[in-house]
């Protein structure tokens, strides 16, 4: 691409390039005259194809750092020579690469493919702004993004996930069908709409199944606390960039971040045997973070949002089970909602952390254990913990074969002496609980921002916010409509009626697009018999039925297996 435009636009001087999860992308000061924009890319594009028919093959040469500079100062590529020249600085390199195709040569650190002829398929995406090294003081420059295969099919598979992607995107779904909003008053902080709340209810639902389970307690703690509070967790010392402060009063406080230390007030609030351990203590609990507004995405990186947490107080001797457990959780919770597909990964210590070398060994080792005792497959990643101890993170694969991370678990030996707390052994002394930190879900918003694309906002009958539409063919049936809904609700399904004086055929492509599992048409025949003429997203016309018989198939379908 770099060849092509240099070709094209000449005067170009070219930045970096380097290859991204979604294909790649270079950086460009064109020339002042240029102007270029989306509509060039074709033109880049059918350049490029010219050199990939060349066959053009990348030749490499190592020369010292001061001929290269020489070579790219020649040229007027002055990005190429502050490259080198920090490389010499911060590197200590003796020698760089260089990389030629045709009459193009660019450094790079390779290694190439043989030959621009291993391209089958190119296509150039899209235009952006960006800094040069990403400081706001210096220039900016031109970001081409562009993807390459091996085939023109799988070009066309990769095109085609994007529009699907586009499709089902969560910030366009979610106005659409009631579920939330976003507004300039409150970045970051989504509104939850009506069906969007009835949403989440649903998703908290199924985990406050787990809890009854598996002998959890609830509960709920301040969002706002003093900041001797935060000192005391280290949240100040570590996490301060991340939290929300205020004053009132002579008082300091902060929004929570976390709500581990809410939690540790509790256990630490009475005497503890060792009779009760495992102690788990569940919240959903409400944290905010200051995210920079440039990161923030939909209900994926938010500023608020609520976290299904506990916090599992136990033995040391006890961490394996209750990790053991926690994963048994998450894969009976992850399949109830549709995702079969749960990738593990184990992070361990950081650079900056807290506690003793021996704690983190200890912490490490016991999740390790727990993960190998399940015969799971799970990927390291080194340096990638928790501040306060090393985790587990859970991800799942959705309808478009994309992963995200969800649920999490957390070894903290840390916390449980900053709170100064301790239970009662058997032999009457006092012992420190370790403390693992749980979300099964991670953010319940972010997790219903997943759902909404995993299903493209067409949820399975037990998680629709509204499971079927009652569709009065005309005014007068507009009572009969009310009361058929009203029977519905009784018997527990979640109904709304289309009264607008519409034609039946207009409120039935509306409710196509509100994505109901079941419209329920009613006019005289329906309203003589004491019926609704059922029509199933999934099975078309189901004929006529009493309203009855319709609510104990929704049941049936929304059952728990
Ligand atoms: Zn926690």
């Amino acid at each position: 691409m770099a060849e092509a435009v240099v070709e094209l636009y000449p005067g170009t001087k070219v930045a970096i390039g380097p290859p991204i999860e979604q294909g790649f992308y270079y950086d460009f000061e064109f020339p002042p005259d240029a102007r270029v924009t989306d509509a060039d890319l074709e033109r880049i594009e059918a350049a490029m194809r010219a050199h990939i028919e060349a066959d053009e093959p990348f030749e490499r040469r190592d020369v010292s750092p001061g001929e290269a500079i020489e070579t790219f100062r020649a040229q007027g590529q002055d990005y190429k020579v502050e490259l080198i020249e920090d490389l010499v600085r911060d590197e200590g390199v003796e020698t760089v690469s260089l990389y030629r195709n045709g009459p193009f040569e660019d450094l790079c650190r390779g290694p190439h493919g043989p030959s621009t002829g291993r391209i089958k398929a190119v296509k150039l995406s899209s235009l952006a702004g960006a800094y040069w090294r990403g400081d706001e003081s210096r220039q900016m420059l031109t970001r081409v993004y562009g993807t390459a295969f091996f085939s023109g099919k799988d070009l066309d598979a990769h095109l085609e996930r994007i529009e699907q992607a586009k499709a089902r995107d969560h910030r366009r779904l979610g106005p659409q069908l009631g579920l939330f909003m976003l507004r300039e008053e409150a970045p970051g902080m989504p509104f939850w709409l009506a069906n969007g709340t009835t949403l989440l209810r649903l998703i908290e639902a199924e985990v406050q199944a787990q809890l009854r389970k598996r002998g959890y307690e609830e509960i709920k703690t301040p969002h706002l606390m003093d900041v001797d509070l935060w000192h005391r967790s280290g949240h100040w010392d570590n996490y301060r960039e991340s939290m929300y402060f205020t004053e009132s009063g002579e008082r300091q406080y902060a929004l929570r971040p976390m709500n581990c230390p809410g939690a540790c007030l509790v256990f630490g609030s009475k005497r503890h045997s060792y009779r009760e351990l495992p102690l788990r203590i569940a919240e959903f609990g409400q944290v905010s973070r200051a995210e920079r507004e440039g990161v923030l995405h939909g209900l994926l990186r938010v500023r608020a949002f609520t976290q299904d947490d506990a916090h599992v107080y136990c033995a040391p001797e006890q961490v394996v089970d209750e990790v053991t457990d926690i994963c048994a959780a998450i894969d009976e919770l992850y399949a109830r909602f549709g995702f079969e597909d749960v990738r593990v990964e184990l992070s361990t210590r950081p650079d900056k952390s807290i506690g003793s070398d021996e704690q983190w060994a200890q912490a490490e080792e016991a999740l390790r254990r727990a993960l190998e005792g399940q015969g799971r497959e799970y990927k390291l990643n080194p340096g990638d913990g928790a501040f306060y101890g090393p985790k587990i993170d859970f991800h799942v694969t959705d309808a478009l074969g994309r992963s995200w991370q969800c649920g999490t678990c957390q070894l903290d030996f840390s916390m449980p002496e900053r709170f100064d707390l301790s239970y009662t052994d058997p032999d009457d002394e006092q012992r420190r609980p370790v403390m693992i930190h749980r979300a099964l879900l991670g953010s319940m918003e972010r997790f219903a921002g997943i759902l909404i694309e995993h299903y493209a906002g067409r949820f399975p009958v037990w998680l629709a916010p509204l499971q079927a539409i009652v569709l009065p063919v005309s005014d007068r049936h507009n009572d009969y409509a009310g009361r058929v809904a009203a029977e519905l609700r009784e018997a527990g399904v979640r109904v709304a009626v289309d009264g607008r004086s519409e034609s039946v055929g207009k409120k039935i492509r509306d409710a196509e697009l509100g994505r109901y599992p079941y419209m329920l048409v009613v006019g005289d025949r329906e309203e003589e018999a004491g019926a609704v003429a059922v029509r199933s997203h999934e099975e078309g016309e189901l004929g006529a039925m009493p309203a009855a018989e319709l609510a104990a198939r929704v049941r049936g379908e929304s059952e728990r297996a």
